[in-house]
């Protein structure tokens, strides 16, 4: 069985609708017919948020609340922690004696960290280095992300093959695999909805917070009356229309951009309409957590069921690194 490999950083108790359909749909699509592999990735956390570690724990039990509210099951999927596997950090140690400074410096993914306020630290540098350490170490084939992770993957796709070459075959090359919505954006109109970016609707959100937020949110900003003809085009809210409506909304969202291009329809009932779609595609994960809410021993017991059954192979991963590159010496 194929392998898959994708992760979060616990920035956040809850995941958002960007996570959601960037990434975690297409692991619960993907759960049955691969061997699936998804990680609480609190060492890249520290990257951006190494002067709050205080919310991480928090943080680590909100995301796995998360997974198994939007259907990832537990008997299906192998859920660790980055930061107990030290097996990792020594696999990226290996890999970074091979990576190219300079290649590391060019990614785009550090250039809008550094944008976005990130200091300018030797762990941020090291990112790419890790993930790909957390994509190889169980030898996964595919990696579920957004568009916003897609360099990273090429980065850990590239040095497999550096280190093969090199050393022989270790490593399978893994894929990405990009969302039906490659990046949502956010409810203030930035190209990224993100949890750390205050401007995300989270799965937790109440009825009312999704009413409030939808009602607040970007639209065209050219169009000031009901009867200016608005662009639909990269409009978030249709974005998340077509996202989040079912098969059966169909009609009525293709409808709705047809009477808003032609000025036929006010922001504010097209945003009732898309609350409304929201709190539809909502309400059966909040449901859902509520059930896993009530059950914190149970959610620590497979997050520590699936570290374990990680650690075994991470570790398998490491004894062939080192025998490939021919380390294993005085053992
Ligand atoms: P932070 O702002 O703290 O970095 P984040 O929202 O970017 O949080 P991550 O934990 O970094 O979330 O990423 C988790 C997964 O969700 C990754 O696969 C990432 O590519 C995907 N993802 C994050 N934001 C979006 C988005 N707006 N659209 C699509 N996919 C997204
Ligand atoms: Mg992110």
């Amino acid at each position: 069985m194929k392998r898959i490999l994708t992760g979060d950083r616990p920035t956040s108790d809850s995941f958002h609708l960007g996570n959601y359909i960037g990434s975690l749909k297409n692991r619960v699509k993907l759960q049955d017919e691969y061997d699936t592999f998804v990680f609480i990735a609190d060492l890249h956390a520290l990257t951006t948020h190494f002067d709050k570690t205080e919310d991480l724990e928090k943080n680590i039990r909100g995301l796995m609340l998360g997974y198994l509210s939007v259907g990832l099951d537990p008997k299906k999927v192998t859920f660790f922690l980055q930061s107990k596997i030290s097996e990792i950090t020594e696999i990226a140690y290996y890999l970074s004696v091979l990576t190219s400074r300079p290649l590391i410096a060019r990614q785009p993914a550090l250039k809008d960290k550094l944008d976005s306020g990130a200091q300018d630290t030797v762990g941020l540098f090291y990112y790419p280095i890790l993930m790909a350490a957390d994509i190889l170490s169980p030898r996964a084939n595919l990696v579920p992300v957004g568009k916003d992770q897609k360099s990273h993957v090429e980065f850990a796709r590239d040095i497999a093959i550096k280190f093969n070459n090199l050393f022989g075959q270790v490593f399978p090359i893994p894929e990405p695999l990009i969302g039906e919505v490659p990046t949502l954006p956010g409810i203030d109109g930035q190209a990224k909805m993100g949890k750390s970016s205050g401007n995300a609707i989270f799965l937790t959100d109440s009825q009312e917070e999704v009413e409030k937020k939808v009602m607040s949110m970007y639209t065209d900003p050219n169009r000031i009356h009901a009867t200016d003809p608005g662009r639909v085009e990269g409009n978030p809210v249709f974005i998340y229309l077509d996202a989040f409506g079912t098969e059966s909304d169909k009609l009525q969202v293709a409808k709705h951009k047809d009477q808003y291009a032609k000025g036929q329809v006010g922001d504010i009932e097209v945003k009732k309409y898309l609350a409304g779609i929201l709190n539809n595609f909502l309400d059966p994960i909040r449901q859902k957590r509520a059930e896993y809410e009530g059950k914190p021993e149970l959610v620590d017991s497979i997050l520590k069921e699936g570290t374990r059954k990680m650690r075994e192979e991470a570790q398998k991963t490491l004894n062939e690194v080192k025998k490939a590159m021919k380390l294993d010496y005085f053992e």
